[in-house]
């Protein structure tokens, strides 16, 4: 368990009106009529898993039920603290994020960046003092070659719209292709990511003791991020929170999805990740 409690009826009713004006009332999941148009049919909405308190303090990661949050660490931040100072994550990864991701990847863009991005922005806190920097994890290129867009980068204009900060579309950049990192063991993986990502010369000078809030869709072991959150960090902004709209829990599955799209995660993985 530790899993999920249902959406509530306050954000299905906060989506109503950007998704009139964009597309007619269907379920962009399942296909379905709908004949109000709230963006998911009831039945999907109630799929989306989003994540539960109590949970780890330093990086979200829902506990199962009984186990006290306050100040405690997971696991896996006990082991290896990480060097971002947060994790904010719309939902846990199942297969109803993973059908909305594909719907957004294919089609209907517009439409499903805004609806992902206000599920992202309500887990953000409202900026106090100057507002962070929205930095979209930069995509392979093959990758944006074939889709000619970058949903992280329609993810944080989203997030700029509700306020959560200043898009900076073009800080990091992808200085090499990297091979798939799925299946690799995580020294592997750091060798292959090793001088992949960079920051852009145009901002080397201007990130010293800004906040970032680095913005992808779905966030697996954590390797891309990571490597993005020291470059971050070198050049001397003072935090980086990884904002996603999915996240894969299953330590396991975070090896074998890194790197790859949603849709490359077979549905016998997917299967695995009901209960968390
Ligand atoms: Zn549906
Ligand atoms: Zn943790």
């Amino acid at each position: 368990m530790g899993r999920a409690t249902t959406i509530s009826a306050f954000a299905r009713d906060a989506f109503a009106p950007l998704i009139d004006l964009v597309f007619p009332p269907r379920c962009p999941l399942c296909g379905e009529a709908l004949a109000t148009q709230t963006g998911l049919c009831s039945a999907c909405w109630a799929d989306l898993a989003i994540p539960t308190e109590p949970a780890c303090s330093t990086c979200a990661r829902p506990f199962p039920p009984g186990v006290e949050g306050g100040a405690a660490q997971c696991a896996v931040c006990l082991a290896d603290p990480p060097l971002h100072s947060g994790i904010a994550a719309a939902t846990l990864y199942n297969d109803a994020s993973r059908k909305l991701i594909l719907a957004f990847k294919h089609g209907r863009k517009i439409a499903l960046a805004e609806q992902l991005g206000q599920l992202m922005a309500a887990k953000l806190p409202e900026p106090d003092g100057q507002p962070p920097l929205l930095v979209p994890v930069p995509l392979h290129r093959w990758r944006l070659w074939r889709r000619g867009f970058n949903q992280a980068a329609l993810l944080a204009r989203s997030l700029e719209k509700h306020g959560k900060g200043r898009v900076a579309v073009d800080v990091l950049v992808r200085q090499k292709s990297t091979p798939m990192l799925g299946g690799m063991r995580r020294k592997a993986r750091e060798r292959a990511l090793k001088g992949a990502i960079a920051i852009n010369r145009r901002w080397a000078n201007r990130l010293k003791g800004r906040d970032v809030i680095l913005v992808d869709d779905v966030l697996t072991s954590g390797a891309t991020s990571n490597v993005c959150v020291k470059a971050l960090r070198k050049a001397g902004v003072r935090s980086v929170k990884v904002a996603c709209f999915a996240r894969v829990l299953n330590e396991a599955l975070g090896e074998q999805a890194e790197g790859h799209t949603a849709e490359n995660i077979t549905p016998e993985v997917t299967k695995t990740l009901g209960a968390t």
